[in-house]
């Protein structure tokens, strides 16, 4: 199975640590936090595919950031899953009143949640049919989460898969860093400018190793442009 990454919001740590085992044994790639308010931060450094969240949590309540997500224009898309204790009826409602895509009652089985969680990736098209984006040898693949050169797989990590799938869809122009964080990570999301040139960096090193240097350019005073041309 390809990559996707899970971030698991979760106070209770033989909970979280079991979520993690169970994700990884199956072949997700596990962010693993115990408050809202440290996955909130998490959410800065990367998007998860999905969030795997507890309704009962210290500080901000799972159901409450549930709700701010749903309303925040760069992170309503995020597909959520509830993690609840509680079976009655009107919480499970309340659940997905509050956005939530599906819930879990604990305890459950992991082969449940499993698939629960590979069904909600479909139904939010994460797990619908391969789109390959092709530019010159360089193939991105956004079902497989997988980027190519010249067959050999480039260890990217979310953000940067991203970005290069921002530039490979947008060659040739040159984008300012406020503009990549429009375009990456979503505008409502708290970064600072230079979290894109750290990415940016990362991205090159790998690219050189696979000796395309050129192929993502600084413009001086501007920003950064995708140029498949120049490799
Ligand atoms: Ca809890």
């Amino acid at each position: 199975m390809s990559k996707y990454t899970v971030l698991i919001v979760e106070d209770e740590d033989a909970i979280r640590e079991m979520l993690v085992i169970i994700l990884e044994q199956v072949g997700f790639q596990v962010v693993a936090v115990s408050s809202a308010e440290e996955a909130q931060k998490a959410l800065a450094d990367d998007f998860p595919d999905l969030i795997l969240l507890d309704w009962m949590l210290p500080g901000m309540s799972g159901v409450e950031w549930a709700r701010r997500l749903k309303k925040d224009e760069s992170c309503k898309t995020l597909p959520i899953i509830l993690l609840t204790a509680r079976g009655e009826e009107e919480d499970k409602v309340n659940g997905l009143d509050c956005g939530a895509d599906d819930y879990v009652t604990k305890p459950f089985s992991p082969k449940e949640l499993i698939a629960r969680i590979k069904a909600v990736l479909r139904r939010s098209g994460k797990m619908n049919g391969s789109t390959l984006i092709v530019s010159g040898d360089l193939v991105l693949d956004t079902e497989q989460h997988s980027l190519m050169i010249a067959n050999k797989p480039l260890d990217v990590s979310p953000t940067e898969f991203r970005l290069m799938q921002f530039f490979m869809t947008h060659p040739d122009k040159v984008y300012s860093r406020t503009q990549l964080l429009d375009q990456v990570w979503g505008r409502s999301v708290y970064i600072e400018e230079r979290t894109v040139d750290v990415h940016i960096r990362r991205l090159r090193k790998i690219l050189t190793e696979h000796a395309r240097e050129n192929l993502v350019q600084t413009v001086r005073g501007f920003g950064y442009r995708f140029s498949p041309q120049q490799d």
